[in-house]
């Protein structure tokens, strides 16, 4: 479904992602795993077109790398950054409903009802301004956001990085229960302890080579 073959991103003149292949296949839920500074997040904003990339890149038969970043949204592509990046003056429910603001899909009521579904300690703060959470809870809202724009793939960046126990497990639960929804997941994580129980594939990804694990 999503094709990542030979990609090459490099953020000045230094490369950082080099020769770069993974596929993965609909409603997976694959791992990217390596140390800080291995290309992780780099890879992941190149297939969101934050930073330009060359190779090949397409989802499905569309050629994501000829779309711009916005265009690559309205494609199904959700995005979880690793520091949330949640507005932090924006109620929880606006910030989840941000991606759909610029890509006029449609189904947003049914989608965001949808999200609350799975996730339903998010509803209940829906109201809450996102600086009034902590930071375990805005991760989820990252997620819920993610979950609006990524009804194909989701990309998400060290999910768990940071959470506290309890809260590491309910995010599980929640990736456990989107293994059946279709989505196909890629998680960039440091240390597979988190995932391992999720995944049907891991990459490796060192100094920017990605090799399967
Ligand atoms: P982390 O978990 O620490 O974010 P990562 O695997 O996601 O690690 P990246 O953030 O993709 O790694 O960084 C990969 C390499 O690219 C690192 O050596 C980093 O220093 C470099 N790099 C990333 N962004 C920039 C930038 N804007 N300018 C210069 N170098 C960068």
């Amino acid at each position: 479904m999503l094709r990542i073959a030979g990609l090459n991103v490099s953020i000045g003149p230094i490369p950082i992602i080099r020769n770069a292949s993974l596929d993965l296949d609909e409603g997976e839920m694959c791992g990217l795993i390596g140390r800080n500074g291995a290309g992780k997040t780099t890879l992941l904003r190149a297939v969101m077109g934050a930073i330009p990339a060359s190779g090949t890149l397409t989802l499905n038969d569309v050629d994501l790398l000829a779309l711009p970043a916005h265009q690559r949204v309205q494609h199904g592509i959700g995005y979880m950054p690793e520091d949330r990046r949640l507005v932090p003056q924006f109620t929880v429910e606006e910030n989840i409903r941000l991606p759909t603001w610029t890509t006029k899909a449609d189904g947003v009521e049914q989608r965001l009802d949808w999200i609350f579904t799975i996730m339903p300690e998010v509803a209940n703060f829906r109201a809450r301004r996102a600086m009034e959470l902590s930071g375990g809870q805005q991760k989820m809202v990252a997620l819920a956001r993610a979950l609006m724009a990524g009804r194909k793939i989701l990309l998400l960046d060290e999910p768990f990085e940071g959470l506290a126990p309890a809260l590491a497990r309910r995010l599980g639960e929640v990736m456990a229960n989107l293994k059946t929804e279709g989505v196909s997941i890629l998680i960039a994580e440091s240390n597979e302890v988190h995932v391992a129980d999720l995944l049907s594939r891991a990459f490796r990804i060192e100094r920017g080579s990605v090799a399967a694990a």
